[in-house]
């Protein structure tokens, strides 16, 4: 038999979304609850891809789309597009993924010359609808179908409206609309080179092939890019009956949710707009009135639809929106699926329905996310006091900002170091913005979407941005929108979240769920739903996960801090910050002593400073491991900057001063000037080069634990070795280490790990010989990244990253989650040859991916024993280790 691409609603089901798409497994669905659902059937998305490959209509189609047709005009009673009694018929496009940019829906198909007169007569001699749904159809089909430019048709009623001196639809009457036609169709020929289709049939198999198309339309293409959703799915279409909401003030049209999708309260929640066809309510052409008023308009329809609710809630057990039409008092459901929602909606939704018992919580923890979380954990505006937002972008990064609005970068910066808090506000931004957008609380920009640059480098740096508030002017010293003009100094919020923008101060409120995570809400006391919501969720994770969550800290302040977000242990503590501040002179020392005696005294003063640091942040950990990162920076990072000393020299030379050691420490820096310092005397290199640097290193470390353990405490130090690319280096390292622990530790009773960073490819590829001499691997996902693409991390995300993203070459920077491909390739190997060689091997990583969701479940596939991630992103990190587990 041939191949099926035809099914009727009745022969469908919501598992067979690959095969008949979103909307039409879900259609079918509903047919088979018992839901009134306007008749009608789905060609399936293999159609579209036999298409698509072929360029024509796949053999056998058009004998079951007419099989098909033909049940559906028996079952309606008429034919389509019959003169005296005409079946209409929407064309709706339906993928697996809903996808801007693809060709949406065609009403009203069936509608000719002669069948609009038919129309009329069925509707008791309506010729005002019937007019309207014959117009709607030649413009909607001339715009999706034959790329007819819609403006001109929007212009077209536009015009008869200024004729007749009104302003709504409403107001156009039966002449208008046939007269509409008559222009519209002229619109249409114009543009196609030839006169709008008759032939009903005609008009059915165009749309269905311009449908098919829009699987590749640019705008299409694009978006899969981005979202990665595969480019050879195709796309189902839908042939369903046509219902008219526009039949009069008894019939309408609306779009429901059965919970508050921005709160996840429960109650049903919508919009209706009497007497109007579907797309009205959206285009928001006219206003509509709350759901709750269909209950004194139709309180018929209104009971049907809140059973109908109720019964989809329970079968999807989800949050469901839906599209529904009444006709004359009938209803009739249009649309259904699982509907979106806020991030808190998503956490109180998933808790209410477990503790309805519809759901349990393995359910409830994968219907939430980690990106959620990270948006509950921003804070926000308080807006108890009503605020009008000025106007409206895209929210592109959250956060809530405020500050002075700045119009160039180098004002921002130059504020900003005044103390100043300042909003970044440009038509654009460039790499050349960079240093102003570090220096501002928010960005925000009249132009671009999410991926644009201002978007893709604000998220990177966990910044607030709004992006495309196109209603904005944006000049060289203000911006003006509507008749307001802001100039520079004058205070703006900006909300990353919903893309507003206030002028003026908007209170900013912490977020009630890192209150609850420092302990200030007692979850089990709180009557805060989505606080109780996020900790039922967030104990079902921790019990479920195989992944331990670790820190990021370099103080006893951090640690304390993720410790209270559930951190359990440090997986990175940096030394380089123990050498800045007021210790810079003794390292300073250290980098210009000439002999070994001055270098011995530079350390022996550090000794005790670096022991005390450790000693902070051992006993904030007690019990916990805490891995302590040697040195890593070039040392140069540790002195003035060359042109700064080049200048001080110069300028002393200049009043005949002598300069003395400024001009010692710019032959120091001179001498260890690096073309490429990210690739040069850094990490281990650095360590055995400078004779006692790490070993002073390892003495502070083993003589912090050892107080600490001679108190009754229990520290767990693991020592962790920067940048090793060969096991040799390690080696030597170690075999020092190992000499001054054991003298430090003596009988204190403590144990001191011994292991590497992998981040040098080369580590990766050794592993097997590294891990002989290393009794824990820390994956440095970030130089793995760097050293893995030959990017430099510090410089390429603001240079070209957006055009990367832009073009699709990866839809996400490798930066912020981890390409699994080429560098969790290098991960995978590390991990087996490292185990086959000590079994034992403790297993980590570092880097910022180790607070990235997609990331995160990388990790735990590949059999890592934990992930080490910023204080903030611990609870993140927690949650997205309980759903890899699931
Ligand atoms: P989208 O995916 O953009 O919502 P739809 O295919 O759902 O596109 O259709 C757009 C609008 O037309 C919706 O409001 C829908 O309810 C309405 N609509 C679609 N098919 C019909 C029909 N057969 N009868 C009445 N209204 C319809
Ligand atoms: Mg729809
Ligand atoms: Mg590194």
């Amino acid at each position: 038999m041939a191949e099926t691409f035809v099914y009727d609603f009745a022969d469908g089901n919501r598992d067979l979304k690959d095969l008949l798409g979103g909307k039409g497994a879900n259609l079918a669905e509903m047919t088979n609850l018992g839901l009134p659902v306007p008749p009608g059937f789905t060609i399936t998305t293999t159609a579209c891809r036999r298409y698509l490959a072929d360029g024509h209509r796949p053999a056998g189609l058009d004998a079951q789309i007419a099989e098909h047709l033909a049940t559906l005009e028996a079952a309606m009673g008429r034919r389509l597009g019959d003169a005296a009694d005409p079946l209409l018929v929407s064309v709706r496009s339906g993928a697996v993924h809903s996808m801007p940019g693809m060709m949406e829906t065609v009403l009203n198909v069936g509608l000719n010359d002669d069948s609009v007169i038919g129309l009329s007569a069925q509707a008791g001699g309506n010729d005002r609808f019937a007019w309207d749904s014959y117009r709607r159809l030649i413009q909607m089909f001339g715009k999706t179908v034959c790329e007819v430019p819609g403006e001109d048709f929007e212009e077209a009623i536009s015009e008869v409206k200024r004729a007749k001196g009104v302003r709504d639809d409403l107001a156009l009457d039966a002449d208008d609309l046939r007269g509409l036609v008559t222009v519209f169709k002229k619109i249409f020929a114009k543009h196609t080179g030839h006169d709008f289709p008759q032939d009903p049939r005609e008009q059915l198999d165009l749309a269905i092939e311009a449908v098919f198309r829009s699987w590749n339309a640019e705008r299409a293409v694009l978006y899969r890019r981005q979202e990665r959703i595969p480019a050879d799915l195709g796309t189902a279409v839908n042939i369903c009956s046509m219902v008219f909401g526009n039949l009069g003030a008894d019939s309408g049209t609306g779009v429901a949710f059965t919970r508050d999708p921005a709160t996840g309260e429960p109650g049903v929640y919508g919009d209706y707009l009497a007497n109007a066809q579907g797309e009205d309510v959206v285009a928001g052409i006219r206003n509509t009135v709350p759901l709750q008023d269909l209950e004194r308009l139709d309180k018929k329809s209104f009971d049907e639809l809140m059973r109908i609710m109720s019964t989809l809630e329970e079968h999807y057990r989800d949050l469901c929106d839906i599209e529904f039409t009444i006709e004359r008092g009938k209803l009739w459901m249009l649309q259904t699926r699982v509907g979106k929602r806020t991030a808190a909606a998503a956490f109180r939704i998933a808790a209410g329905l477990v503790a309805e018992g519809r759901i349990d919580l393995d359910e409830a923890l994968r219907r939430v996310s980690g990106a959620q979380l990270a948006q509950l954990m921003f804070p926000r505006f308080d807006l108890s006091s009503e605020p009008t937002p000025l106007t409206r972008g895209v929210g592109a990064s959250p956060g809530a900002a405020v500050g002075q609005a700045v119009f160039d970068s180098r004002r921002a910066v130059e504020l900003a170091a005044d103390g100043v808090p300042v909003i970044l506000v440009r038509r654009e931004t460039n790499p050349d913005d960079l240093a102003g957008m570090i220096a501002a609380q928010g960005i925000l920009t009249s132009r671009g979407g999410k991926t644009s640059h201002a978007a893709v480098v604000a998220r990177g740096m966990g910044k607030t941005c709004v992006c495309g508030a196109d209603e904005l002017e944006v000049g060289r010293d203000a911006f003006t929108v509507g008749g307001t003009r802001i100039e520079e100094g004058q205070v703006v919020s900006i909300d990353g979240t919903t893309g507003r923008v206030y002028l003026g101060p908007v209170p900013v409120r912490p977020s009630e769920v890192v209150r609850y995570f420092e302990g200030e809400l007692d979850a089990g006391y709180s009557d805060d739903p989505l606080v109780a919501a996020v900790h039922l969720i967030m104990s079902h994770a921790d019990a479920q996960r195989r992944l331990r969550v670790r820190t990021n800290a370099d103080t006893g302040a951090d640690a304390a801090r993720a410790r209270r977000f559930g951190a359990e242990g440090i997986g990175l503590c940096r030394t380089e910050h123990m050498f800045l501040g007021d210790r810079r002179e003794l390292v300073e020392r250290l980098i210009l002593a000439a002999t070994d005696t001055e270098r011995a005294d530079a350390l022996a003063a550090l000794l005790p400073l670096q022991r005390a640091d450790f000693v902070d942040i051992l006993r904030e950990m007690d019990g916990l491991p805490v891995t302590v990162r040697l040195i890593d920076p070039p040392l140069h990072e540790f002195l003035p900057s060359l042109e700064d000393l080049a200048v001080q020299v110069a300028v002393a030379h200049e009043r005949g001063e002598d300069a003395g050691r400024t001009e010692e420490m710019l032959a120091a820096v001179r001498r260890m000037h690096e073309q490429n310092p990210m690739l040069g005397l850094r990490g281990v290199r650095l360590g055995l080069v400078i004779p006692g640097l790490f070993a002073m290193q390892v003495r502070a470390i083993a003589e912090a634990a050892a107080t600490l353990a001679r108190e009754g405490r229990d520290p767990r130090p693991e020592i962790m070795v920067p940048l090793v690319g060969a096991v040799q280096e390690l080696e030597t390292v170690r075999a020092e280490a190992e000499k001054i622990i054991a003298e430090v530790i003596g009988d204190a009773g403590v144990t001191v790990l011994i292991g590497t960073m992998i981040e040098v490819p080369r580590a990766a590829l050794t592993a097997g010989q590294i891990a002989e001499a290393a009794e824990f691997f820390s994956f440095g996902t970030n130089d793995l990244t760097q050293m893995a693409w030959g990017f430099s991390r510090d410089d390429v995300e603001g240079a070209f990253f957006w055009k990367y993203l832009e073009l699709g070459i990866f839809g996400i920077s490798p930066f912020e989650s981890l390409d699994r491909d080429g560098v969790g390739r290098l991960v995978r190997i590390a991990v087996q040859e490292g185990r086959a060689a000590r079994p034992d091997l403790k297993l980590g990583v570092c880097g910022e991916h180790g607070g990235d969701p997609e990331s995160v479940h990388f990790f735990h596939e590949a059999g890592l024993d934990y992930v080490s991630c910023s204080p903030f992103r611990v609870p993140v990190a927690r949650l997205e280790a309980g759903r890899a587990a699931l």
